[in-house]
């Protein structure tokens, strides 16, 4: 039998659930039908504003608490109030909401929280920025990769640069997230210095910003060269490994197949 509503959609006390949803990229047709479904189905939209303004279309009518972007524990612990009291809520995040997004401190903060009893959480994948800006190089992924983000906000920089030091070292492609900002200009260059001691000049370096998204723009240099880019905080980066090429524009990391 369908539960009974009552107006404005809530089921009433008891608890409600919450969907961790990863939307993609950015373009409508990056996300997935399951991300879509769980917006369908949710009365509360939670989420930072530009992810929030990117589904505009597909949360019209809804209630939608919008928080800034260094607000991510409030925000969680608003999509659980409104859990325990009863509601549906999709907690959105770009790309997967489990790579640097916030599927973890929900459930952090879930299992801290004295009202969470009973509200069912599902965690609903997404295209990475990682995947999404590999494709729109070509194939640089094809090999074992590190994903490295150089924002020290939550790590710190030591920390940042011994990871890109020792995936250097082991040749690993490395995907950098969050890999330019106001506040720290200067991290891109530095990452790229200690690359450096391990790989040559002539690496292949893929840029791209707004990867599966309107206003797409892919760039392929290499090591010596690309920060010259307009790298910011909408693009992501990824340096080849010691085999990683060129094939007619696009960046390739052979599997290893012979031809
Ligand atoms: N959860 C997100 C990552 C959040 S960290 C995901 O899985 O993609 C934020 C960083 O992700 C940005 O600074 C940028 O490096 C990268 N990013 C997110 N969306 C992007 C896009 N559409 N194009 C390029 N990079 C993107």
């Amino acid at each position: 039998m369908a539960e009974k509503e009552l107006p404005g959609g809530y089921r009433g006390p008891g608890p409600g659930e919450i969907a961790v949803v990863g939307l993609g990229p950015g373009g409508e047709e990056e996300m997935t039908p399951r991300a879509r479904r769980a917006l369908e189905r949710a009365q509360v939209v939670v989420g930072y504003r530009t992810y929030v303004d990117l589904i505009a279309p597909l949360v019209k009518g809804k209630e939608i608490l919008i928080s800034g972007m260094t607000a991510e524990v409030d925000r969680c612990r608003q999509a659980v109030e409104r859990a325990a009291g009863g509601a549906r809520v999709a907690l959105v995040s770009g790309g997967d909401p489990g790579v640097y997004g916030m599927a973890g401190l929900l459930l952090e903060i879930l299992a801290a929280h004295p009202r969470a009893k009973g509200i069912k959480v599902e965690v609903i994948p997404g295209v990475t920025a990682a995947t999404a800006a590999a494709a729109a190089l070509g194939a640089p992924l094809a090999h074992d990769f590190a994903a490295i983000s150089l924002s020290d906000r939550l790590t710190p920089w030591e920390v940042i640069a011994s990871r890109i030091e020792h995936a250097a070292a082991a040749d690993f492609i490395l995907v950098l997230y969050n890999p330019r900002s106001r506040g720290r200009p200067d991290h891109l260059r530095r990452a790229r210095d200690i690359i450096l001691r391990f790989r040559s000049p002539e690496t292949p370096v893929g840029v791209v910003r707004n990867a599966g998204r309107k206003g797409e723009e892919t760039w392929i240099r290499d090591l010596a060269t690309f920060l010259d880019l307009p790298v910011d905080m909408a693009s992501t980066v990824i340096v080849g490994n010691s085999r990683t090429k060129v094939v007619d524009g696009r960046m390739v990391t052979p599997r290893g197949y012979r031809l």
